[in-house]
């Protein structure tokens, strides 16, 4: 699906009849192209064939931007960079989690056995034409990112019910800061809505 003459939500993360969106978004900009998430494990030779299909070559992919590293954003990063070489970013606290010295909900920590994550870079202070958004809450270091009109929001919201609402209860650490991070973010200006669970919906202004 395209967004914008240079955004696409990728139809190999998008809802299929039993397999839900988990989506992730490519973008192409001045450094090549930039995906932000990557979806459920599985998923990663039919993105790089999505790639192909849009016009670029998988060595073009040269970032990979995680909102946060729950398995279903950061479940093909290793495979992709291992395929294209590209850097995979993450923020400091989100690290801390890959790192073993912070833990995931009891019910994400299993799906964390025997997983093999990539070699993760800390978002620079600065980064042109992205703005790179704490959004704590979802999980510790979550982060949303604004790029031109769209704000890759990950799970700092969900539009799976048709509104924009806070992300599923039962898998936020912290519901009260996650619902803080959504109202911030929300008066960022901004035209779109891109999140991982649901699909992009237009940004009402307050
Ligand atoms: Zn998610």
């Amino acid at each position: 699906m395209r967004l914008a003459e240079n955004i696409w939500l990728l139809e190999a993360s998008r809802a299929q009849k039993q397999a839900p969106g988990f989506h992730c978004y490519l973008i192409r900009d001045a450094e090549g192209l930039t995906l932000v998430d990557t979806s459920l494990p599985g998923r990663g030779e039919a993105i790089l064939e999505e790639i192909r299909e849009l016009g670029f070559q998988p060595e073009d992919l040269k970032r990979i931007f995680l909102t946060h590293t729950d398995m279903d954003h950061i479940g093909n990063a290793r495979m992709l960079q291992e395929a294209t070489g590209c850097q995979v970013y993450v923020s400091a606290e989100e690290e801390k989690y890959l790192t073993g010295e912070r833990k995931r909900l009891p019910g994400k920590e299993k799906m964390f056995q025997g997983f093999q994550g990539p070699k993760v870079q800390v978002y620079p202070e600065k980064l042109a034409e992205y703005q790179i958004i704490p959004t704590p809450g979802h999980t510790a270091g979550h982060v949303c990112v604004l790029y031109q009109d769209c704000l890759f929001a990950g799970d700092c919201c969900s539009t799976e019910s048709g509104e924009v609402t806070g992300p599923e209860a039962g898998f936020t650490e912290d519901e009260e800061l996650a619902a803080q991070s959504l109202r911030k973010v929300s008066r960022y200006n901004f035209g779109c809505w891109c999140p991982c669970h649901g699909l992009p919906k237009r940004h009402q202004e307050e």
